[in-house]
């Protein structure tokens, strides 16, 4: 193994930043100006390098192309108004992404070298990270299937890069969900719990029925029968009815959310009623035509707590309370935008600052 070997670094000659307008980004279109990248060969890891962001090159025949054997994280680091640079609970996607590693029979990544590989690519790339309010960059880890061999088999070479973006907020405004009752992105026994490729590729379809229907994103429900209330693409999903919040269990067919798992630790904290357990659609429909839905909202990395505005069923549309009467989730995103800009104590040791070096 390497662990001791330190990760080689070599520096762009020109960086991009002078071009980059921060208060004009578009999620996930521009890259920093370097990245993480370490190659798992002859059964081990290969020395970890930072490098400049560029394309790659990979054989036609390369097996992730074909078969999808890929897996990533989203993460985020933030700058706070005196430039202190830190990351929100890192060592959770590094755990995840090795559960994921683990479904799809890829190499487990030694977390050390993952968490140094984090730490030098954010102070190398600092200047990237937008200080202001609601701005972020953005952490992609990703690992893919790299041998050249068209047969259905776990690759035996991979490579695993890191690579960042800078971004603003996902949604300026609140979303517009649709209960997916055809389609599917998950099952018991598959792949639902990993972030890989293939459970985002199968749902573009339905999200793309459904955004031309006018919605932003889909309301999963579970395989079988279409009744219960699973996630929402990219998001866990929680709803405060009666003032009790509830959220789906956690199963084979939902990912594990960091921010679902810190909402609920922040809501048992704050003395909040919670719920975790299959949801049916009808008793959130019910609920929402008695008017005792007070709010909803999906979390996740990328938009933290975003709040739902309407959620459409077959032909009926279903218009929430005001989100700015929404008590319990404004509380969440008051949180989280304080602790993450490291103007509050964080008493539950989310936060990884970055060290000076
Ligand atoms: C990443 C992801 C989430 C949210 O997870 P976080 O760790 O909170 O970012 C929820 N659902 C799916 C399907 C995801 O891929």
């Amino acid at each position: 193994m390497i662990d001791t070997e330190p990760i080689q670094i070599h520096k762009t000659d020109k960086s991009r930043l002078p071009e980059i307008d921060f208060d004009d980004l578009k999620f996930g279109r521009v890259f920093s100006d370097h990245m993480f990248s370490m190659e798992y060969r002859d059964g081990k890891w290969q020395q970890p390098e930072i490098v400049p962001y560029d394309s790659l090159t990979l054989s036609p025949a390369a097996s992730v192309i074909h078969y999808s054997q890929t897996i990533f994280e989203g993460m985020k680091a933030y700058k706070n108004e005196d430039g202190r640079v830190a990351m929100f609970r890192p060592e959770q996607n590094i755990k995840r992404m090795n559960r994921s590693a683990e479904r799809m029979c890829m190499p487990h990544i030694p977390e050390d070298i993952f968490m140094e590989g984090l730490s030098e690519l954010l102070k190398l790339d600092s200047g990237w990270i937008p200080p202001g309010e609601s701005a972020s960059l953005y952490i992609r880890p990703l690992l893919f299937a790299t041998d050249e061999y068209i047969g259905i088999r776990p690759s035996d070479n991979y490579r695993f890069l890191i690579m960042t973006t800078p971004v603003n907020a996902y949604y300026s405004n609140p979303v517009k969900v649709k209960i997916e009752r055809k389609y599917t992105r998950a099952v018991e026994g598959g792949t639902g719990y990993a972030k890989t490729g293939g459970n985002y590729a199968r749902s573009l379809y339905p999200a793309k029925l459904a955004h031309d229907q006018g919605f932003d994103q889909l309301l999963w429900t579970d395989a079988k029968t279409h009744e219960y209330i699973e996630e929402s693409g990219t998001m866990n999903v929680m709803f405060v009815v009666d003032g009790k919040l509830l959220t789906p269990s956690l199963g084979e067919t939902v990912l594990d959310g960091i921010t679902r798992r810190s909402v609920l630790e922040l809501a048992r904290d704050m003395g909040v009623e919670i719920e975790e357990r299959r949801i049916r659609v009808s008793e959130i429909i019910e609920a929402m035509k008695e008017n005792r839905v007070e709010e909803a909202f999906g979390c996740g990395t990328a938009a933290v707590i975003a709040q739902i505005a309407a959620i459409g069923d077959g032909d009926d549309l279903y218009e929430l309370p005001p989100v700015e009467g929404r008590k319990i989730s404004k509380k969440f995103e008051k949180y989280f935008r304080d602790l993450k800009k490291l103007r509050i104590e964080d008493k539950f040791n989310w936060m990884v600052e970055l060290t000076e070096q």
